[in-house]
């Protein structure tokens, strides 16, 4: 995944538990992680300890490609007070190749892509701390 350096902090940083900790660390070396069920296959995101589908506990992780498409797009005027500072921002629902559907900040700016439209994660590189977004591929 591409790495993309935003200046400044992290309008509200990610809360990590040493379950997640797999996924933080996936970030930093540029990979998109979540988890798969073992025994049916269902992949999740956010990242899980239970499957949803059939509740067993044999959840494993595994690199997703961060391509995927645009399902739907919305523009954000009016947020939460850790997001003031960088109202208007898009946000987008996309998904990923491999089926999983999650919904992120979308960089596409100022050419707004269309829904069906390709898509890739990239990688944020705050001043203190990793996020993910989407932008055309
Ligand atoms: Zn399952």
């Amino acid at each position: 995944m591409d790495i993309i350096k935003v200046p400044g902090r992290l309008p509200l940083l990610p809360e990590y538990s040493s379950f997640t900790e797999t996924f933080r660390q996936g970030l930093e070396a540029g990979k998109f992680m979540t988890t798969a069920c073992s025994p049916c296959g269902e992949l999740t995101f956010p990242p899980k300890q239970h499957c949803p589908n059939c509740w067993s506990d044999e959840m494993n992780w595994v690199e997703l490609s961060g391509h995927g498409t645009l399902y739907a797009r919305t523009t954000i005027h009016a947020a939460a007070t850790q997001f003031r500072e960088q109202v208007p921002f898009n946000v987008g629902i996309v998904d990923l190749e491999e089926g999983v559907r999650l919904v992120t900040g979308l960089i596409d700016e100022p050419v707004k892509i269309k829904n069906d439209a390709a898509i890739m994660l990239v990688i944020l590189s705050y001043d203190d701390g990793l996020l993910f977004a989407a932008k055309p591929a």
